[in-house]
């Protein structure tokens, strides 16, 4: 028998929206699409030049690409307040950057959805597209943004890794031939049953010459203790070949 304790069901809860700083306000529900309204929790209403206090103006709203659940997009339409104020005049709009980067088109649960959805389970770039609603270019350009700022944030991603998986994937399919995208990732928190795999790099590239280089420019020692598994291969539809780092580079 399964035993939690089950609370109300809550939009708001149920599509990670507290952690973005925003509540479900109503949804609009069509087959090939959901849109929830939201609202920004936080208010925002002391101005940023003067300090002293804003009066509400009127509202904009905002369009985030959210992660989708089931096979239709989730839309967050945002209604941002703006804010007028009393002392020097200067407008503003209330603080989203919780729920997404700056003038971007997909809140940060979308994004992270888009880049799990390439690097860990295969999905195209435009599947990926497809499933949050977007211009494939704008998929494009968010996920490999959103890769390199998880990397570059976290340079001691390369400690302590003793496997890793190594893995090409068509990333756009051109007149010229098919580009690829190399994705290497850290499978040691997997193996020491520690947590997920975590993403080390994503080079521009097919697997076998980009992996070389990219091994190339790691330390001898770092190479020597590292083993890795799955090349050119989707996980699981044939059977990992642990192979030493040195057999490759040769
Ligand atoms: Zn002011």
């Amino acid at each position: 028998m399964f035993n939690a304790t089950f609370p109300c069901p809550d939009l708001t809860t149920f599509c990670g929206l507290h952690g973005l700083g925003l509540e479900a306000t109503g949804q609009f529900l069509a087959p090939d699409r959901a849109v929830l309204a939201c609202r920004v929790v936080a208010t925002d209403e002391w101005c940023r030049k003067c300090g002293c206090q804003g009066i509400p103006r009127d509202t904009v709203t905002r369009e985030l690409g959210h992660e989708p659940f089931g096979w239709r997009p989730t839309t967050l339409l945002v209604r941002i307040r703006r804010y007028k104020c009393t002392g020097c005049g200067h407008v503003w709009r209330q603080d989203t950057t919780k729920a997404a980067e700056p003038r971007a088109k997909l809140s940060r649960r979308g994004l992270r959805w888009a880049l799990e959805g390439i690097v860990c389970q295969h999905l195209t770039v435009a599947r990926v597209a497809e499933g949050l609603g977007v211009s494939w270019n704008t998929a494009n350009k968010a996920v490999l943004a959103e890769g390199r700022r998880v990397l570059i944030n976290d340079p001691t991603r390369f400690d302590g890794v003793k496997i890793i998986c190594v893995d090409e994937h068509v990333w756009r399919h051109t007149r010229h031939g098919d580009k690829y995208v190399t994705v290497i990732i850290d499978l040691t928190p997997v193996r020491e049953k520690t947590g997920p795999s975590r993403l080390l790099d994503m080079v521009e590239g097919r697997s076998k010459q980009v992996f070389s280089t990219w091994l190339q420019e790691r330390p001898q020692a770092w190479r020597d203790a590292v083993e890795v598994v799955a090349m050119d291969g989707f996980p699981g539809s044939k059977a990992p070949q642990p192979r030493n780092c040195q057999t490759l580079l040769r």
